[in-house]
């Protein structure tokens, strides 16, 4: 049976509960409604405060898309009442959110659908012997740091203090990943909400373990992700932070990059080293370097480092030995963001010396041509040469931010370009790999067939088990759903 449900309170929840086979064609605000009574005082509508500030709180412009209403779960039962009636209403649009740090368009907000906002799962706790940290998604990284410092407990996690819990483990990597792999790899047990509406415990044990595999890396493929529960390790202080140099370092910078990368790595040793192009609307330009870097022992200027610090001049130098809150707190990049559009987008290739500068050269001709106002940055993500997911790899992340809506059609035309341009100069040099960070990937991207046949499928057949009807590849938007064709 098939018709269009005109609203009257109350009803529909009720026939549904009732009748689970029940098809039903409705629109966003009888959506919003149904879930305003399924969620007594949980949901916010437009106009109100806490829907503009969810609205107002993605960390690029364009996450701000004007949801018909913003739910806001404050368990693991809600956001099994919202998944299990969505699930059944055809015309439902609804994306999940945690941090909304994500800066790909419509990925954690749903256009005149409905976003479930996680914030309110956002508990930190320490089971009694210290070995597992159970982390709600919509916490940040600051809030677990905060609660594990005094512990001097750690999480393979992340150290940008404001980037989401969930986002950041379903395909991402930290500060020790060199020394302890991805963030993914750490996680004991996925609590996760099912298209079906249940909530079940994934582990590498349990009769979920297909599952749990398939969480590594699946994005929001298979479900909403309610708990994390994360393996800690022992840590105190560490040494890290930020050092800023003049555009007179690039060459140095490039030089020491390449003896990072070299046989005389340190595989407790991180860095992000970014080549920054900013630009301002009164047409003054600058250029600059900034080396975010952790050794995560408390070593003061440890020669795994040492490549990097010993370029002079520098700006300004927070290398210090701290807490991971304090680090966390640092990187907090917030503010700033809120206030631009935003493309994340990178490439991944195997490393040689010779492939850094021409990687660079490519870049530098791209901030020429484009005169952004904002800011372009092109990040060298240093993995060291033992770490996962293969030894040679290096990572180029480009991270661009512009104030005016009108030139993002241009700047994403330019971006492509660019990564199209890089993409065919480690074709050329025979360097190209298929693997792609899922989480600094642009939506045109496709890191997913970068896991490999073998992984793909078995993504797709969880997708089958699991989610049968397919809810979360069509009615959930966002994140890089699996590909359709035999793979
Ligand atoms: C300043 C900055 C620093 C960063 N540093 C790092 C870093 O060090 N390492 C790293 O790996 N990445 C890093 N990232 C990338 C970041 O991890 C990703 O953008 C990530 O998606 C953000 O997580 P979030 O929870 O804030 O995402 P959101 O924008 O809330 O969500 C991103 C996607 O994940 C899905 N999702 C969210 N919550 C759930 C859930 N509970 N269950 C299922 N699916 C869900 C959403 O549907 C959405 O499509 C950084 C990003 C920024 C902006």
């Amino acid at each position: 049976m098939r018709f269009v449900f005109a609203f009257i309170p109350g009803v529909l929840p009720l026939l549904l509960l009732a009748n689970p086979a029940l098809t039903l064609k409705t629109d966003p605000s009888s959506n919003c409604a149904i879930i305003s009574v399924l969620l007594l005082g949980k949901v916010a509508f437009p106009g109100s405060e806490s829907y503009n500030v969810s609205e107002t709180s993605y960390f690029a412009l364009q996450g701000r898309l004007s949801p018909a209403c913003i739910a806001m779960p404050s368990s693991a039962e809600d956001v099994a009442t919202i998944v299990g009636t969505l699930a059944k209403l055809p015309d439902a649009v609804f994306a999940i959110r945690s941090g909304g740090h994500s800066p790909n368009p419509g990925w954690a907000n749903a256009a005149q659908g409905i976003t479930s906002d996680l914030q309110q799962l956002n508990k930190v706790h320490v089971s009694s012997d210290g070995s597992i940290a159970a982390v709600g998604p919509g916490a940040r990284w600051v809030d677990v740091h905060r609660v594990l410092d005094p512990l001097e407990l750690d999480v393979v996690g992340g150290k940008f203090g404001s980037v989401g819990v969930a986002g950041l483990i379903l395909g991402g990597i930290s500060a020790f990943s060199p020394s302890r792999g991805w963030a993914c790899d750490n996680v004991a047990n996925f609590q996760i909400v099912l298209a079906s509406g249940e909530t079940v415990i994934a582990n590498d044990s349990n009769e979920y373990a297909d599952l749990f595999i398939a969480l590594k890396g699946g994005q929001n493929n298979f479900g909403v992700v309610t708990r994390f529960d994360l393996r800690t390790f022992r840590h105190g202080l560490y040494w890290g932070g930020n050092i800023a140099y003049p555009d007179s370092t690039e060459q140095a910078q490039l030089a020491a990059y390449i003896t990072f990368k070299g046989p005389s790595y340190d595989s407790i040793a991180e860095i992000e080293q970014s080549f920054m192009y900013a630009s301002s609307p009164n047409g003054s330009a600058s250029r600059s370097c900034l080396n975010t870097m952790f050794y995560a022992d408390p070593v003061v200027d440890p020669s795994g480092l040492r490549p990097f610090s010993d370029i002079q001049p520098q700006l300004f130098s927070t290398m210090r030995i701290a807490t991971a809150t304090a680090f966390a707190e640092e990187l907090n990049p917030g503010q700033l963001a809120r206030s631009t559009y935003v493309i994340h987008t990178s490439v991944t290739f195997r490393f040689t010396p010779e492939i850094i500068p021409r990687v660079f050269a490519i870049w530098k001709v791209f901030c020429r041509r484009i005169e952004l106002t904002g800011m372009a940055n092109l990040i060298f993500f240093g993995l060291p040469p033992d770490s996962h997911p293969d030894r040679e790899l290096s990572l180029a992340l480009f991270s661009l931010h512009w104030l005016d809506a009108g030139y993002a059609d241009m700047i994403t035309v330019e971006a492509r370009t660019l990564i199209r341009d890089i993409e065919d100069l480690v074709a050329d040099a025979r360097l190209a790999h298929p693997f792609l960070y899922a989480n600094w990937a642009a939506w045109w991207q496709d890191p997913i067939r970068g896991y490999g046949k073998e992984s793909v499928r078995h993504l797709q057949r969880m997708s089958g088990k699991y989610d049968p009807d397919r809810v979360f590849q069509e009615k959930v938007p966002g994140r890089f759903k699996l590909p359709r064709d035999e793979f």
